[in-house]
């Protein structure tokens, strides 16, 4: 710490020094004894007051250093380069440079943490520290906190800091080496300009920043510059997310219900419940958009609770009603499924409504594979004892593992729509891949639905090869609880206008 608060402060050096003249004249005054033995009550007196201003100026300065740095990399904090940062700007400008501040973020940092743990998180976070102190001088970098990194960057002209800007976050880009094998995590960047009116430290750090959301909002692992048009935007994601904290504080969400049909009875085999939002003025949003943003404000496990309990209210009145029993579908959030007391919350649920567990099914993706699966596993595990039925959703866009998949007690693979589109499109491995899948869930035991089939050929396909659940908009669009209701009720020949239609 302290060969490290040398390296990067002039006034530890200038401490330090002092230190060592003390040093020195303590060894004169030891030496001094020798020659005049009636001076041992002064020396002693001196090596103890020398010991304790040592004691005080390491501790003042290793306290000094822990304000300005960051304790899990060693990186300066935000702090230390704003001190720093009138330097750099003098230099640069002594030099005729432009200067830049590039802002890093990792994409998705914090499903990091939620799959792999906080060790593995601060893992990445170190080596990222130690991928940028081999690219860029310790005086120009700084962490601000989380996945948050800047650097100052200065070059003859803008398009050479863009140039600089751009290696380095390609080089974080390069997949991390950990326990579980290599973990591919982008990096996303924003680069802002000082210039005539951008002078001063924070309007930098905040448009560097407002370009790094940019970056992350067009897909991740992006550089990109800032734009005034990025300061609206911003605006917009706070606001979403504040509107949609609200929305689920006053109960303003509601849940849809999509029928899936199994064609080899005509008959609907459940329907998977979908949470809809519709903002105050009145425009909906989809949960594409704000599930993530849920996501990351915290959110999702209320959500997702709220649909559970909407759900078991609608199956119990389907059941009482004509509708008789259908089972409904609720999709959990890897988040939802971590966090502390999932399994006992989801079956109290159950029981405070009075819903069977036999009429709800979770869904699950598998970024429960990922990170913590014990976690994962021992809930999955509660709940299927409980008398539910897990579904694997989306299965194949993630990381599939052979031996978890037999593992995990799954009952459904959701063949996602991804396979179902690519059925006629020309591939040549899309038909014998939707088959393997089918005949590996039938292998397993497991039973399958297809997910997004909007045509007829879809449907034709992969009913013959034994896939008969079938979820899309060829059957239905999701639909609000009461049109829901008059779908079942009318199933029959709902399903059976569908099945003669050419
Ligand atoms: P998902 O679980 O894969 O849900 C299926 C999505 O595909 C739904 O989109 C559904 O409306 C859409 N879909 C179904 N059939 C078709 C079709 O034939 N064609 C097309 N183009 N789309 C079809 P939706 O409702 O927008 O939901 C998007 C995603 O949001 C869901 O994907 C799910 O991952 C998430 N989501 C929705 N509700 C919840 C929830 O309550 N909790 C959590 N954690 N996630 C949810
Ligand atoms: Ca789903
Ligand atoms: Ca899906």
């Amino acid at each position: 710490t302290l060969r490290e608060a040398m390296r990067t402060q002039g006034r530890e050096k200038s401490r330090y020094r002092t230190i060592g003249l003390f040093g020195l004249s303590m060894s004169g005054a030891i030496g001094l004894q020798f020659y005049y033995p009636l001076l041992p009550m002064y020396s002693i007196g001196y090596l103890l007051g020398c010991c304790v201003l040592h004691t005080f100026v390491l501790e003042d300065a290793k306290a000094e250093y822990r304000v300005l740095h960051d304790r899990l990399t060693g990186l300066p904090n935000s702090s230390f380069l704003f001190e720093k940062f009138p330097e750099i700007v003098r230099d640069a400008r002594n030099g005729d440079c432009s200067v830049g501040l590039l802002f890093i973020g990792l994409d998705n940092f914090k499903s990091v943490n939620d799959c792999y743990g906080y060790r593995q998180g601060d893992t990445i976070l170190r080596r990222m520290a130690h991928r940028l102190r081999i690219l860029v001088q310790t005086r120009y970098l700084a962490r601000s906190g989380a996945d948050r990194f800047q650097v100052v960057l200065t070059a003859r002209n803008r398009e050479a800091v863009a140039s600089q800007a751009k290696d380095i976050q390609t080089a974080l880009c390069e997949p991390y080496a950990l326990r579980h094998g290599a973990l591919h995590i982008g990096a996303s960047a924003g680069l802002a300009f000082l210039d005539a009116d951008c002078d001063d430290w924070n309007e930098l750090f905040y448009r560097a920043e407002l370009a790094m959301f940019d970056a992350k909002s067009s897909g991740g692992s992006a550089l990109s510059l800032y734009a005034e048009s990025m300061r609206s935007c911003a605006l917009d994601k706070r606001r979403m997310e504040t509107a949609l904290r609200e929305a689920v504080e006053k109960g303003a969400l509601t849940v849809y219900y999509q029928p899936k049909v199994d064609v080899s009875k005509n008959d609907v085999a459940g329907c998977e419940a979908l949470v809809r939002w519709r903002d105050a003025d009145g425009r909906w949003i989809s949960p594409a958009v704000f599930i993530p943003a849920a996501e990351e404000a915290g959110l999702v496990t209320r959500i997702d609770m709220f649909v559970l309990r909407t759900a078991c209210r609608q199956v119990l009145e389907w059941k009482r009603g004509d509708a008789g029993a259908v089972p409904v579908a609720v999709n959990m959030s890897v988040r939802s499924i971590l966090s502390a007391g999932f399994a006992d919350r989801v079956i109290r649920i159950l029981k405070e409504e009075g819903a069977p567990p036999s009429l709800i099914d979770i869904e699950i993706t598998e970024s429960c594979f990922m990170g913590d699966v014990d976690a994962a596993f021992s809930a999955v595990s509660r709940l299927h004892e409980a008398g539910l039925r897990i579904a694997l959703d989306d299965f194949g866009t993630g990381y599939s593992s052979l031996s978890y998949l037999s593992a995990m007690p799954l009952s459904t693979l959701k063949i996602d729509k991804s396979f179902v589109d690519a059925i006629f499109s020309g591939k040549v491995t899309a038909q014998p891949l939707v088959k393997s899948i089918i005949s590996l869930a039938a292998s397993l035991g497991m039973g399958t639905v297809a997910e997004g089939v909007e045509d007829r050929g879809q449907l034709d396909f992969l009913a013959g090869n034994g896939a008969n659940v079938i979820q899309g908009y060829l059957f239905s669009k999701p639909l609000c609880a009461e049109e829901c209701t008059e779908y079942l009720r009318d199933r029959k020949a709902r399903i059976a206008a569908v099945m003669q239609a050419a």
